[in-house]
């Protein structure tokens, strides 16, 4: 399922649940009209456990929405007994597939696919269960419940029963995105700096046209003598101190990466007609940003930068290397620059 029908999934289950809690809400003033007060109690309890169900989901709390939804059903079975005799046994049906749909559910999110078993199964038990329930009906309760009131309160509150198990489903379905988001993000992000790691340069070389790309090395001149002398706490600081400045001075679109120790790189997408001009300011920029100490008194240091473009070559692992001989040559030129690879 693609991002796209995810975010459409989410919105649209949510719109339904609100929904759903209103037409409960309505429903309440219906009962108490009729003067069917145990169900106008029960609708009551339903709507406001449906707004408690909603906000437990919206802090995250999966299994207490779920929890509240049972308690709730079994005040309304308990109800149901006493008011209407044993033709509430209707509602022990629901109950077991609301269960079944919240196992379905769970399992589905061990096995990382949280809206596929639960979604069907929701359905098509709610289905079943809309056909079964009207046979309980020609029993004759305790109370002398008018039976149209009874249906009238019956299927909406089943409808949000089910709505409420779906929104469950909404919200494990965004857990989970969340979480895989994380989890990617983790995988693919330096500690030290926030940047993209290795893995994450890699990730968005695939994803990015190779013809179209400017790739730029950047290492930290003589960074091993600022860690010999100001000690490795003071090099991360430094390390982090460029990472910012790179960020700050390519653009939105450009992804700045930490790929080694003091290595970094930038793909810059998009880009057809690399201009050199632009990437040589933007590295004297930051090379004037690096030298200044009087902000964080941290010691000066300075960058070297080469840089190639994907146009002519074969693949990244080309685009790489071409990069990388230029940097050597800036490294060779006595560093602090930047140069554009030619062949
Ligand atoms: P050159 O100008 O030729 O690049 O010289 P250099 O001293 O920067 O040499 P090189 O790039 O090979 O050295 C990288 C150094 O970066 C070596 C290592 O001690 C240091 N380093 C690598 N990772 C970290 C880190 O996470 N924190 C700190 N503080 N230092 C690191
Ligand atoms: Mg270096």
């Amino acid at each position: 399922m693609g991002q796209s029908n995810r975010n459409w999934l989410v919105r649209g289950l949510d719109v339904l649940s609100r929904c759903l809690i209103a037409v409960h809400i309505l429903l309440l003033f219906r009962c108490a009209e009729w003067q069917v007060m145990p169900a106008a109690g029960v609708t009551a309890a339903c709507a406001a456990a449906g707004c408690i169900g909603l906000r437990l989901l919206r802090k995250g709390h999966f299994r207490a929405h779920m929890l509240t939804l049972y308690i709730c059903e079994l005040i309304q079975i308990i109800v149901c007994v006493v008011c209407m005799g044993w033709s509430a046994g209707f509602q022990i049906p629901l109950v077991g597939l609301t269960l079944l749909v919240f196992f379905a559910e769970y399992l589905g999110r061990s096995l990382k696919m949280p809206y596929i078993p639960a979604l069907p199964l929701g359905i098509v038990s709610f289905a079943v269960y809309l056909l079964v329930f009207p046979f309980f009906f020609h029993k004759p309760g305790l109370l002398p419940v008018p039976q149209s009131a009874l249906l009238t309160v019956e299927i909406p509150w089943s409808v949000l029963v089910f709505a409420a198990v779906i929104a469950g489903l909404r919200s494990s379905v965004r857990m989970t995105m969340d979480s895989e988001r994380v989890l990617s993000n983790e995988a693919k992000t330096d500690a030290l700096t926030g940047l993209y790691n290795r893995d994450g340069y890699d990730a968005l070389c695939a994803a990015a046209d190779l013809h179209t790309t400017t790739l730029l090395l950047v290492d930290v001149d003589k960074f091993k003598g600022i860690n010999d002398r100001f000690g490795h706490e003071i090099g991360d600081r430094v390390l982090k101190k460029i990472a910012r400045s790179l960020k700050q001075n390519f653009r939105r679109e450009d992804s700045v990466c930490r790929i080694g120790g003091d290595e970094f790189a930038v793909l810059m997408p998009n880009n057809t007609a690399p201009e050199d001009e632009t990437i040589r300011e933007k590295v004297m920029r930051i090379n004037r940003e690096l030298s200044n100490t009087v902000d964080d008194s941290l010691p000066p240091v300075s960058i070297s930068v080469g840089g190639a473009h994907g146009g002519g070559t074969e693949d990244w692992t080309a685009l790489f290397r071409q990069a990388d001989a230029a940097l050597y040559q800036v490294k060779e030129a006595g560093r602090r620059g930047f140069r554009f690879y030619r062949p």
